[in-house]
């Protein structure tokens, strides 16, 4: 069994509460653009343009500046999920894994299947309504703003919408990292993937697993802070490695 996949393989059927992390990781192989570095979307837009602040200040101009922003980097394309969602899900479907906490904004891991998600920032693909917090389809509310209604708002009364992801400068909402803090903490396998575990609150999680006594694995193609502390510390893929994982598991 020296196999690093039937390991974990292993160690997961074995446990009795398994939870993932997800990164950034598993959404750049669904063809997510990515925000930093290199050909990142903030080398063509000004990030400021996309603070709560702005939102708050002209929301009207937010929402324009948000349509031209998909429009460059996602156009018609439709965003599918990858392997190592489509993996995820199944271990939920085989009673492996008890929950994803994400995060990526991007919906797919529920796309995929997953049922139990926690969004600790949100979700791009719905939009909110600021007042009383009804949510819509967010391509909804992008065609509304594209017919020149800016900013779009609640049909029921009469609000702004706003998408329901965590913006910049805008504070974390408490129920998602409450839930996924209390995930994490008895969890007794805790498996980060695709997360460069550099961002609180999600870089927390892995820690509070750990001294919860849960074993940590961590799969990512590059090393993480907490690498080498991690029960399993696999650099792969993530679209290759769960996928082999869930077939190991069978
Ligand atoms: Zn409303």
């Amino acid at each position: 069994m020296d196999d690093p996949i039937e390991s974990l393989a292993g160690a997961i059927a074995d446990a009795e509460r398994v939870v993932a992390l997800t990164g950034a990781g598993v959404s750049t192989a669904s063809g997510i653009p990515s925000f930093r570095g290199e050909g990142g979307i903030w080398e063509q837009f000004d990030q400021r343009d996309f603070h709560y602040r702005r939102f708050n200040a002209d929301p009207g101009g937010f929402w324009r500046d948000r349509l031209d922003l998909r429009d460059a980097f996602y156009g018609d394309s439709e965003v599918e999920p990858n392997g190592a969602h489509h993996a995820l899900a199944e271990l939920e479907r085989e009673g492996y894994l008890e929950a994803v906490v994400t995060q990526n904004v991007d919906g797919l891991h529920a796309a995929a299947g997953s049922e139990t998600v926690v969004e600790l920032h949100g979700t791009n693909r719905e939009a909110e309504c600021v007042e009383c917090g009804r949510r819509l389809p967010a391509e909804t509310a992008f065609e509304r703003a594209a017919e020149g209604e800016l900013p779009p708002r609640c049909e029921g009364c009469g609000g702004v919408l706003k998408p329901a992801v965590v913006l910049f400068g805008e504070s974390m909402p408490d129920e998602p990292t409450i839930r996924a803090h209390e995930l994490a903490g008895r969890s007794d396998l805790f498996l980060a993937v695709g997360s460069s575990l550099q961002v609180q609150p999600a870089a927390g999680l892995p820690a509070r697993a750990q001294r919860s006594g849960a074993t940590l694995a961590v799969v990512n193609l590059e090393a993480t802070p907490l690498s080498d502390r991690a029960d399993y510390d696999l650099r792969a893929d993530v679209t290759e490695l769960l996928p082999a994982l869930v077939e190991a598991l069978e």
